[in-house]
């Protein structure tokens, strides 16, 4: 209990996992948190100040299904294993504790294990680095799994925006930062578990020696230039990290750096409304990027879900990408040649990460083995061609060929001799090493098997030996092997002359149990030999291992390379099924795409066998080549927030790299996104509907300049229909005239239409419905102009309000449009005038002034017995 105590001391903060025998158990309060969340038996163990101690225990070999769901809870789990042979202990003293110490802490945003990983998704560790009293922020990213390490200074109010494009797993604050409102608000939006760090680990100084020493370095110079708050930031990052790795030096490729101009923003109310990599209900089903995904590889699919969360503004960078997919959608040959290569490459980046770190195991060799040959026949098959791959495509695929590259080349060749196919994933399994590939190991096995055969041979022997055909020998952990009888044959072997041959060892109740010299001879034969062979494939493995270390770049730079050309031949893939185009990116501001479609919706009609209504869409920012503010009305569920939300999604494609379903496609490039589409309300931070969509208003119209792209859906809806019509109004032309940026506004509030004529570079457009015959039929077509009229109640007739609520409804209609101005048509109407009589009734009566009055905690039974006879009669009198 000292020993726990004193390691759990050092690590308050996490699920203590006390490693004992074939149990890691939990004590105290871990025992409870655990025994809930895992459904495990609770029980108890020993005393502690008198009281019993509660425990709870998980087998070892299971630990890793517990883990994970411990981890998916929120909680962080240190691991605690014993560092010695009980025996030597033992040796020590009879009442020597066996040595232990926690190993790892496994923390939501450091695992590195398939089995804990989605293998498509990155799993992004993050820290926030402020400086200069807040007025300064950086981020420092790193995905321990695959290595990838960046960071780069950001203004403190993007920090939200940034984080919410890498979905962090995890978050690493100083206690300080952690105590700003701004910071805890932010933390709280993004739903990922913060890990508030001691203030004195976010110091620069600190950070730069914790850079330094990451990466050998005695000047940071190499890697650029370092602000306070980045360096804030790196060093809480790999602090947490190395607390993760129980002391460890932690692990990661030199950082990248970044400007963040160089990504399309895109705020967290925006990436949510577009449903870029998670739809409405929290899932990847029904996304953007679901819609597009083809990659065959995990690191293709995380590469792709990174490009589409952050989207490129440089023309060039753009066009480099456009190119490889083109070049894939031009040769359908080559494309599926050099995919049915990569379906077969595995997770070569998070396999060298898990070895680097001392986390692999033999499966984690045979997957650089198996990705790094597929990569080098895909690069084979993308090279091999008359005119060659765009530069793209031929740089991605230059760190694949080995030809070039003999030290690589060599260690792919080793481990193809050296790892069976059929590798088991724990070291302690052993036997991974193929046979032929070393010959002590080869040797220590032929032996272990001789033995094994002779002792087959033997079983015959003593089988006639004795007279009992049924004798047979068995093994098992304690005896090792031994020679099994049933207890009415055993008699013979226990007399003279037998007993001079077979020795015994154990009587059960059936059976009885011997052995021989020359069997127990064998048998330590074999166990040695075992343990030889065990010992040699562990050094075999640590030697591979080293190799793969020493190889890390170029295996990065392989990886990196492969999950280019997935994502290269997979958005061609999509394109070549979905008749998408490339579109032409530039510098202007212009946003001009002819029959556009929407990825998600038309996939989704296309599944229930109906087709997607192209449209086009044409704005410019000087109003030059189009519009600058569109204005779209039409009917409820005439496809508006589908045609909004279309158009961004299309430059989010386009400047991820992605060609786009549409016929033509020309688009300035836009330096952020706006989309505020839907209303949602937010009331576990107090926000409702209306607040929520203002406070999202007031960011794009704070934020947007005159390349930004913006759609904006029903401002104003949620309060009353003046107010509304006046804030969609002041909203509307405040983009127009202030922003200046390419716009789509949709609103049902017909009197905006007006408004589009009076704007310089404004103008109407509408999506089409037709009343045919009674019914409504949309036509998801749009066209220049306003809509005629709503048609609300007949949606509402089609979502089956009753028959009685939609004529009364119909009525209400014609008498206020009518009258003209709403209101004045009101004071006729009885519904109305019913609401006046409400009003009257629940002007302060009798009954409101004794509930007043009222003290409920002071109240005897008696007396609340009375008021409520009081307020019968005040209620009763009232009616009168
Ligand atoms: P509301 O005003 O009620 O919010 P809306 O005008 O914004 O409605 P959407 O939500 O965009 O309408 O679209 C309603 C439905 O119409 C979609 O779910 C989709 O199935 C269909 N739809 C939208 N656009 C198209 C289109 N271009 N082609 C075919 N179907 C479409």
């Amino acid at each position: 209990m000292a020993q726990y105590l004193e390691i759990k001391a050092r690590h308050p903060d996490s699920l203590l996992f006390f490693r004992m025998g074939d149990f890691y158990e939990l004590f105290f309060d871990d025992a409870e948190v655990a025994a809930a969340v895992l459904d495990i038996t609770l029980t108890a163990r020993g005393q502690h100040k008198g009281d019993p101690i509660p425990m709870a225990g998980v087998p070892y070999h299971a630990a890793d299904g517990y883990l994970a769901r411990l981890i998916r809870a929120g909680h962080r789990v240190a691991v605690c294993e014993q560092l010695e042979d009980p025996a030597a202990a033992k040796a020590r003293g009879s009442k020597a504790v066996v040595k232990r110490d926690v190993v790892r802490v496994v923390t939501p945003g450091t695992l590195t294990e398939d089995n804990l990983l989605d293998r498509r998704s990155a799993n992004v560790l993050a820290a926030i680095g402020l400086a200069a009293g807040g007025a300064e922020a950086a981020l420092a990213l790193a995905d321990v799994s695959t290595g990838r390490f960046e960071i780069f200074a950001c203004a403190p109010e993007a920090i939200g925006e940034e984080l919410s494009a890498v979905s962090p797993g995890e978050i690493v604050v100083a206690e300080a930062a952690y105590a700003r409102p701004m910071i805890a608000g932010l933390l709280g939006e993004l739903n990922a578990p913060a890990a508030p760090r001691p203030s004195p680990k976010a110091d620069p100084k600190s950070g730069e020696r914790l850079l330094k020493d990451a990466f050998g370095v005695s000047a940071l110079d190499a890697f650029g230039v370092f602000s306070r708050a980045e360096l804030s930031a790196a060093g809480l990052l790999l602090d947490y990290m190395s607390l993760a790795q129980a002391g460890g030096a932690p692990r990661l490729d030199p950082p990248l750096r970044r400007t963040s101009q160089a990504t399309m923003a895109i705020d967290r109310a925006t990436r949510a409304s577009l449903e870029i990599d998670r739809s409405a209900q929290g899932v990847r089903k029904g996304s953007l990027l679901a819609a597009v995904d083809r990659t065959l590889t995990s690191p293709g699919a995380r590469m792709l879900a990174d490009r589409l969360a952050r989207p490129l503004t440089d023309v060039e960078a753009i066009d480099a990408r456009l190119d490889a997919v083109a070049y894939f959608v031009d040769d359908p040959d080559k494309r599926d040649a050099v995919r049915e290569e990569l379906k077969a490459g595995a997770d070569i980046e998070r396999a060298r990460m898990r070895l680097k770190l001392g986390r692999g195991g033999p499966r984690d060799l045979l997957a650089l083995k198996s990705g790094l040959m597929a990569g080098e026949r895909a690069a084979a098959r993308l090279m091999g061609a008359l005119g060659g791959p765009p530069e793209e495509l031929a740089s991605a695929a230059a760190p694949l060929s080995l030809a070039e590259q003999p030290d690589l080349a060599g260690f792919v060749r080793t481990l193809d001799k050296a790892i069976s196919p059929d590798a088991p994933a724990l070291l302690r399994d052993g036997g991974f090493i193929a046979a032929g590939f070393d010959p002590a190991l080869d040797e220590a096995r032929g032996l272990r098997d001789d033995s094994r055969k002779i002792i087959a041979s033997l079983q015959a022997k003593y089988a006639e030996e004795a007279g009992v055909p049924s004798l047979k020998i068995k093994h098992n952990n304690v005896l090792g092997y031994f020679i099994d009888v049933t207890a009415r044959n055993a008699g013979p072997l226990t007399e003279a002359p037998l007993n001079e041959t077979f020795i015994h060892r154990q009587t059960l109740a059936s059976a009885v149990r011997f052995t021989t010299t020359e069997l127990a001879d064998l048998d330590g034969r074999i166990a040695r030999a075992d343990e030889e062979a065990r010992a040699r494939e562990v050094a075999i493995f640590n030697d591979l291992v080293a190799q793969a270390d020493a190889l890390s770049s170029p295996i990065a730079a392989a990886a990196d390379g492969l999950a280019r050309i997935d994502v290269a031949g997979g958005l061609a893939q999509w394109a070549a099924e979905t008749s998408a185009i490339r579109p032409e990116v530039d510098a202007s501001t212009a946003f001009d795409v002819e029959a556009a479609r929407h990825p998600v919706v038309e996939a989704a009609l296309r599944a229930e066998g109906e087709g997607f209504t192209a449209n086009d869409c044409r704005l410019d920012a000087t109003g030059e080549a189009g519009p600058r503010l569109l204005l779209v009305t039409g009917p409820n569920m005439a496809g508006k927030s589908t045609y909004l939300r279309q158009n961004v999604l299309l430059a989010i494609l386009a400047q991820s790299g992605s060609f786009v379903p549409a016929r033509r496609f020309r688009l300035g490039v836009a330096d952020r996104v706006f989309s505020r589409v839907g209303a949602s309300d937010d009331l576990s931070r107090g926000r409702s509907t209306f607040m929520v969509e203002m406070i999202e208003t007031a960011a794009i119209l704070n934020q947007s300049g005159p390349r930004a792209l913006v759609i904006l859906d029903e401002v104003g809806r949620g309060t009353a229909t003046y107010d509304g019509l006046a804030i969609a109004w002041a909203a509307a032309e405040h983009l127009h005239d202030v922003n200046a940026c390419r716009a789509i506004f949709a609103t049902h509030y017909h009197e905006l239409t007006d408004l589009a004529d009076r704007l310089e570079h404004g103008a109407n457009a509408s999506l089409r419905a037709k009343d045919w015959n009674g019914e409504l039929v949309f036509l998801h077509e749009v066209r220049a102009g306003a809509a005629d009229k709503s048609y609300g109640v007949q949606v509402a007739r089609l979502a089956g309000l009753p028959a009685a609520a939609v004529d009364r409804a119909e009525s209400v209609l014609e008498r206020l449009e009518g009258e003209g101005a709403p209101g004045a048509a009101l004071d006729d109407l009885p519904l109305f005038a019913s609401v006046k009589i409400v009003e009257q009734v629940s002007a302060p009566s009798e009954a409101d002034k004794l509930l007043a009055e009222l003290d409920p905690d002071s109240l005897t039974p008696r007396e609340a017995l009375d008021l409520i006879y009081r307020l019968k009669s005040a209620s009763t009198s009232g009616e009168n």
